[in-house]
């Protein structure tokens, strides 16, 4: 096989390469955090029925709910601005900002 051949094999088997790693690489850059992959919190799930969980805040009549108290100002989120986020006390799953449970304790600062 003569070097010119070689090398035309070589750019080939190049381009081919990059031709799939390249679009591979970008939907991994492009793809969200794996935290932001989780699922919603199933309201059937035993610990957030143990905890009363709910979605929403409104009209909440458990005896321990403050007003103004939900998901996005407790302790246990780690979700910053975002609708839906993580929970410490729900790992594997994302709880919704304006939701609620009894475990709620107010963040500091
Ligand atoms: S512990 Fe806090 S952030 Fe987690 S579900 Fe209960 S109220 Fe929401």
């Amino acid at each position: 096989m003569s070097e010119s051949r070689n090398s035309r094999r070589t750019f080939l088997v190049r381009a081919a390469t990059a031709a799939v790693a390249i679009p591979l690489g970008i939907r991994l850059i492009d793809r969200p955090a794996f935290a932001q992959d989780l699922p919603k919190l199933p309201l059937d799930n035993p610990q957030a029925k143990a905890l009363n969980y709910v979605e929403s805040t409104e009209g909440l009549t458990h005896p321990n709910f403050k007003p103004g108290s939900d998901c996005a100002n407790c302790q246990f989120w780690t979700g910053g601005d975002a609708e839906w986020g993580p929970c410490t006390l729900f790992p594997g799953h994302h709880v919704a900002a304006k939701g609620w449970c009894s475990a709620w304790a107010r963040k500091a600062g």
